[in-house]
């Protein structure tokens, strides 16, 4: 992408509604817009990133085998009278008539819409396990909507709902889960705790928030120390280790039941990215979701429920990543992977190698964001340091005159003159 192609809406100042830094960075950069409280236009920088997350959750959830469909947001309220939920939700529910003066809502989680698509096909024990996904917006009136993207009243979630025969293998997709959770987190440069939670008004007997440490995080937790040499990379761990070790949420940690001796537990701020429950027939009971089972008599389903906050998820991958000058891409979710500066555009040498370098990368799909611009040197550093490419080329007369570019590793801030070939080669690998 050609920056003068581009919009890129970057701010000078620091936005002053931006509490915290991730919503800071997002404002400044140009990623998104709000439109009303808690509600945003998503521009094309931020995009970029909310499609890279969206792309790596969908790839590691179809490959452990989840099947993704996509249900509309807005719905009927009868399925939310017969599971009993339609009163218990109350204001955060979004309400609303159409001309015909039915009744609908704007989801905020699709338990009830995923059961009625299962019992209207699924009919014999011999189609389960089945586990069905979607990434669609939801909407919940939160009474406190704040820090940007991190609680939106409308937001972007995956939210999976899984089918069984019996509980056991309800447990065994829970678990399953758990793990491509941690595997998820991972590939976005995140690293996660799970924490046993409350269910809410999800419902169920068990429940796992994963929390991914931040100061600005707004739910409490306290976990064994063990955890923290897995997040440095001292250790590793299996899902199933990791889960006998005692983590908690706020609600459910009791000074005096705790395992972990006082002076060893972690106390932490995090950020909930997940969330996954163990339902039960709490729904299949409610709205009589039944199969046949083995021996021909009728079985009641069991299910478990798997969200994850996928907007969100952009607002905590740069409270994880950034520094005074900006955000810092882990490269699965970088909008583009390399930034190239052109210092003096119209100089027919730098004009030259900057094409090169960007033809070669757009032909090898290497996301590239080639500022072209005449803006100053010190304007160009900035604005791609702010925008956070994981690396960045800088192409000057002065250096071309010599055959060398100058890149830079955005992380580490480390930089090194190389000729066009060994800087393609370094990021082509
Ligand atoms: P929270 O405790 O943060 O309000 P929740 O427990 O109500 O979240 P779930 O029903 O578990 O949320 O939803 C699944 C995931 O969706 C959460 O783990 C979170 O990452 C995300 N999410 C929930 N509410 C919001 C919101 N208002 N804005 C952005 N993401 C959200
Ligand atoms: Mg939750």
């Amino acid at each position: 992408m050609r920056l003068s192609q581009f919009f890129l809406p970057l701010l000078k100042e620091n936005p002053s509604e931006a509490q915290i830094v991730s919503h800071r960075l997002m404002l400044r950069a140009g990623m998104i817009k709000q439109q009303a409280a808690g509600i945003y236009s998503w521009l094309p920088l931020g995009l970029r990133a909310l499609d890279n997350v969206e792309r790596i959750v969908a790839e590691e959830l179809d490959e452990a085998g989840c099947v993704r469909v996509l249900m509309p947001t807005l719905q009927p309220t009868e399925l939310w009278k017969e599971s009993g939920r339609y009163d218990a939700l109350g204001k955060e529910m979004l309400r609303f008539k159409d001309r015909a003066e039915r009744e609908l809502l704007y989801s905020p989680t699709n338990e009830e819409m995923i059961i009625d698509i299962f019992r209207s096909y699924v009919k014999s024990y011999k189609s389960l396990p089945l586990n069905l996904y979607q990434i669609n917006w939801k909407f919940r009136d939160e009474v406190r909507p704040r820090f940007g993207v991190m609680r939106g009243r409308e937001f972007l979630m995956k939210d999976g709902y899984s089918f069984h025969v019996d509980l056991d293998d309800a447990k065994r997709e829970y678990f399953k889960m758990y793990d491509v959770y941690h595997k998820i987190f991972n590939r976005l440069g995140l690293t996660s705790i799970a924490v046993s939670a409350d269910s809410g008004a999800i419902g169920g007997s068990l429940s796992h928030e994963f929390q991914v440490l931040a100061e600005t995080g707004e739910s409490q937790i306290y976990y064994d120390p063990r955890f923290d040499d897995v997040r440095s990379g001292k250790k590793k761990a299996s899902g199933e280790e990791m889960r006998s070790w005692y983590a908690a949420a706020d609600e459910l940690h009791v000074t005096d039941k705790c395992p972990v001796p006082k002076d060893q537990l972690r106390e932490a701020r995090g950020i909930e990215v997940g969330h996954i429950f163990l339902l039960g027939r709490k729904y299949t009971d409610a709205m009589n979701i039944d199969v046949t089972g083995p021996a021909g008599a009728l079985v009641r389903v069991e299910m478990a429920t798997f969200g994850i906050g996928v907007s969100r998820l952009v607002g905590a991958i740069i409270e994880a990543s950034h520094d005074d000058n900006g955000i810092i891409w882990p490269d699965a979710v970088a909008p583009f992977k390399v930034g190239l500066i052109n210092l003096r555009v119209g100089d027919r040498k730098c004009d030259d190698a900057c094409t090169l370098i960007y033809d070669t990368l757009c032909a090898k799909q290497v996301d590239t964001l080639y500022d072209d611009t005449d803006e100053r040197p010190g304007g160009k550093f900035a604005s791609m340091d702010l925008i956070g490419a994981p690396w960045q080329i800088t192409v000057g007369p002065k250096g071309v005159e010599r055959d060398v570019v100058e890149m830079k590793h955005r992380k580490t801030g480390e930089k090194q003159e190389l000729s066009v070939e060994s800087a393609l080669a370094k990021i082509l690998g």
